[in-house]
């Protein structure tokens, strides 16, 4: 009876194992299968643009006597896409850095309106080309918060220029912060077309757009929103959005204080 008890019970390590093992497979499947998915993505956004560029570059050579008009339009064409080239790989290279460097960024005292002040300075010309007025929320308290400043700029002229971007001519979009005990809440917010409730969480990733179109139109590359919300990840803090459709959205990052150094 004892053999049977010590049998049952490497029935039973074993049978755990094959579940582990089963569950290992699995979550390598499905990594297998995110990663081929983003390669796909990949792929398929840089596929564009170099299509786009070969085929008026092709046209622009096989036709000497092309006019000058003509000519004109293809190479504006040419630049858009490589510029839109150049963004894309720029910002996958700056996820693909987010996600190394993980929690590991370097965290220094910073002001919040200062950065709020440099993100506004590095998307203001963007805004009066397109009619918006841009604005900072005056704030009385200005606390240092610890944070990696080059990293928060960023992820704030990622949200500025996309209220730019969707925003409609004569628009508006505010930035502020707030302070609360532990957190600091920058928000931008616009009168653009909303985001529909149920693409509120599928927007911060990657490649999602809800209009591709409009999107690839302005010169976006999925990406802005995924690089946001990483960079609140390596703050361990947080990215959200709050919309009312054809009334405007509110984005938010929300920041640990942190413990300042004596
Ligand atoms: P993109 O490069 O396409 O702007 P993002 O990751 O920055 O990529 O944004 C993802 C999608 O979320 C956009 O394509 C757009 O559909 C939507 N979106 C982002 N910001 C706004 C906004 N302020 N107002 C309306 N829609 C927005």
């Amino acid at each position: 009876a004892a053999g049977q008890a010590v049998e049952l019970n490497s029935h039973e390590i074993s049978s755990k194992r094959i579940i582990i093992l089963l569950h290992e497979v699995t979550k390598l499947q499905y990594l297998e299968s995110v990663r081929s998915d983003f390669v796909a993505n990949v792929s398929h956004e840089l596929k564009t643009p170099i299509t786009s560029i070969l085929g008026f570059v092709e046209t622009l050579l096989s036709d000497p006597g092309i006019d000058s008009d003509s000519r004109m339009n293809f190479l504006q064409i040419v630049h858009r896409q490589s510029n839109r080239l150049k963004n894309i790989v720029e910002d996958l290279l700056s996820l693909s850095r987010l996600e190394q460097s993980g929690k590991h960024i370097s965290l220094a005292p910073c002001d919040p309106q200062q950065i709020m002040r440099s993100a506004i300075d590095t998307t203001g010309h963007q805004a009066a080309q397109k009619g918006i007025k841009l604005t900072l929320s005056p704030s009385s308290d200005s606390v240092p918060i610890m944070a990696n400043e080059a990293l928060l700029e960023q992820a704030l002229i990622n949200l500025i220029e996309n209220g730019i971007k969707y925003g409609t001519e004569g628009g508006w979009v505010r930035v502020e912060a707030r302070l609360d005990d532990t957190y600091c809440i920058f928000s931008v917010q616009d009168n653009g077309p909303g985001i529909p409730a149920r693409e509120k969480d599928r927007v911060f990733q990657r490649f999602y757009r809800i209009d591709k179109t409009r999107s690839r139109q302005q010169g976006g590359t999925g990406l802005g929103l995924s690089i946001v919300k990483h960079i609140a990840l390596c703050h361990h803090g947080e990215a959200s959005v709050t919309s009312t459709m054809g009334q405007g959205s509110t984005f938010s990052l929300k920041i640990p204080r942190g413990s300042m150094p004596d």
